[in-house]
């Protein structure tokens, strides 16, 4: 038998079933994907326009989404670069496919298909998901381009003739198929447009709306009003994290805030205006919130865009644990979003996203204590228990926190740890010489310990929040030298001797070198030591120590060696 090669093929045919059985939990992406396409041919004639590429008329750019509920479709026009017939051919047919043939071979290798599924840039092709049939009119920016039409019932066969278009951009009908009815609805489409496209750069407008307006006076002399129609226009085009930091005022911050949380009535504590173009492109604005208690925090309210189109805000993988307890914008083009999850944690630009992001915020952290040390204590109610999870959980963030995480006493006076550390070091030390931190986790029950404590001018911690059982591990561990914590109405306190008090001798030192020759000759061994160094009350007034240089020439006599 001759010997055969070959490729297997995988055939298109069949995809679109499986796309529509996998990808139907998330099918409102084609909205995203074409409007984003609609929103890039927009782009790309601006640009062709400033290179001098193109000498025509830019004009007005506003992207049309059209809902007609009768003939059952959905239109995206635009006024983009647009295509010819044979662009068509090469850009969408060729591409949907060959997209379609890599989407099989994922598909057939992932086991976490459900997971890709969000992520993985369909493109033009995710329209199938919810339409029958897709038609595109178009016309090409180019001079003496004729307009071409195409259509497409999802098999892998088209048609393509001559376009009724005008004038310049591309109009992308979609038959929308009967399983999909939910997206003839317009507050649907509404929905899904705020969610994809509030902060996409070409504005968008999905019909109209009315609004009241002031409408001069009425013969009283009481204002009166009209209502208007007006273009309903989902965007905002620059959005706060697209502009430099020096641009923006505090109001242009908080402004934005409540466009990203409409619901939300609370206001931020502050920001950080994240802005980095090397080793990856990264921009974004990271808000913190108040957070009083663990019941508070909700997570997942972190956004993320690439190139001001949302993607999601699950962002589990590319921003630290504890960093999801913050709120704001991450947009980055290099964040890699048609893969699957498990790849998204292995890919080493997100690991760097992540280092960068954590830096960030201690930077800033640490910049706020620096300049405003006095309202950063202010703060602390709300940003510590944030700061003392980011230090149980990440090392990186630990490091710089160990400069600004402030320790708060009974009587509401805040210490860094070093400050606390030097305060106490002296003065609050057990016999075996720790260094003893008193807190207390209950200032009304404890509180005849708490006064006890005081009197003998010890400083007690109050460590009472959710966290503050690891917290207080975490000081035994890096808060200083021997350090130990000790409840307030724990047995410890009688133990407490001041360091100058131990050091202190009842004897005079003559009275001990007399005391030490009593106790020498008594024991009369040469290789032996007796001291005298102790306080009357102590429990070793007297230590009778081996010469270390003795004791070792004994015990080589012992093993015969030398
Ligand atoms: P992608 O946007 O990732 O390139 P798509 O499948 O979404 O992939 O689109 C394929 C190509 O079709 C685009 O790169 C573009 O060249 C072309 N295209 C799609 N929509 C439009 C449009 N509205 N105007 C002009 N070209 C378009
Ligand atoms: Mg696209």
């Amino acid at each position: 038998m001759q010997e055969e090669k070959g490729t297997i093929s995988i055939h298109t045919e069949n995809i679109f079933p499986v796309i529509k059985k996998f990808l139907y939990s998330d099918n409102e992406i084609f909205l995203r994907e074409l409007v984003s396409n609609a929103v890039d041919a927009s782009q790309k004639i601006k640009r062709l326009a400033s290179l001098g590429q193109y000498s025509g008329e830019v004009g007005d750019l506003t992207i049309d989404v059209k809902l007609d509920e009768t003939a059952k479709t959905i239109t995206i026009s635009d006024h983009g670069i647009g295509m010819t017939a044979e662009e068509i051919k090469k850009y969408i047919n060729q591409i949907a496919f060959s997209g379609a043939t890599e989407f099989m071979e994922k598909f057939k290798e992932a086991n976490d298909a459900n997971e890709i599924i969000g992520r993985f840039g369909l493109g033009f092709y995710s329209a199938f998901m919810v339409a029958d049939q897709v038609e595109i009119n178009s016309l090409s920016y180019q001079e003496g381009a004729e307009p071409a039409h195409w259509t497409c019932d999802g098999s892998t066969t088209y048609e393509i003739n001559e376009g009724t278009r005008t004038t310049r951009g591309t109009d992308v009908i979609l038959h929308i198929n009967e399983e999909s009815a939910e997206f003839l609805n317009k507050s649907r489409i509404q929905e899904i447009l705020n969610k994809y496209a509030k902060f996409l750069p070409v504005p968008i407008r999905f019909g109209t709306k009315t609004e009241s307006e002031p409408d001069g006076e009425d013969a009283d002399g009481k204002p009166k009003y009209k209502t208007v129609e007006k273009d309903n226009i989902i965007n905002i085009t620059n959005p706060a994290w697209t502009k430099a930091p020096s641009e923006l005022t505090d109001q242009d911050y908080l402004d934005f805030y409540h466009e990203l949380y409409p619901h939300s009535m609370d206001e931020p504590l502050f920001w950080i205006h994240l802005n980095v173009d090397y080793p990856f492109n990264l921009t974004g604005i990271l808000y913190f919130p108040k957070i009083k208690n663990e019941l508070e925090i909700q997570r997942n309210k972190i956004k993320l865009y690439s190139r001001q189109v949302f993607i999601t805000d699950e962002v589990k993988d590319i921003v630290p644990e504890f960093l999801m307890l913050l709120q704001g914008v991450i947009d980055s083009p290099d964040i890699p979003l048609n893969v699957s999850r498990s790849f998204l944690q292995a890919d080493s630009n997100v690991k760097k996203i992540n280092n960068y992001i954590t830096k960030k915020v201690a930077d800033k952290l640490q910049e706020i204590f620096k300049a405003d040390r006095k309202g950063f204590e202010e703060k602390w109610n709300d940003i510590g228990l944030f700061i003392k999870y980011g230090m149980l959980t990440d090392e990186k963030f630990a490091e710089k926190a160990n400069d600004f995480c402030l320790l708060k006493d009974v009587d509401a006076a805040y210490y860094t740890m070093k400050e606390f550390y030097e305060k106490v070091k002296d003065i609050q030390v057990d016999k075996d010489g720790n260094i003893v931190y008193l807190y207390t986790n209950d200032q009304s029950q404890q509180d005849s310990f708490i006064s006890g404590a005081k009197a003998k001018g010890y400083d007690v911690l109050v460590l009472d929040g959710p966290l503050d059982v690891h917290f207080a591990g975490y000081l035994e561990q890096k808060g200083g030298e021997k350090v130990q914590l000790k409840r307030v109405d724990s047995d410890v306190i009688e133990k407490l001797i001041p360091k100058d008090e131990q050091l202190t001798l009842n004897l005079s030192e003559e009275e001990s070198k007399k005391a030490s020759e009593i106790f020498d000759k008594a024991i009369s061994r040469n290789d032996m030591k007796v001291e005298v160094d102790a306080l009357s009350e102590s429990d070793l007034p007297v230590s009778v120590t081996l010469d270390e240089f003795m004791r070792r020439m004994k015990d080589m006599a012992k093993t015969g060696g030398g």
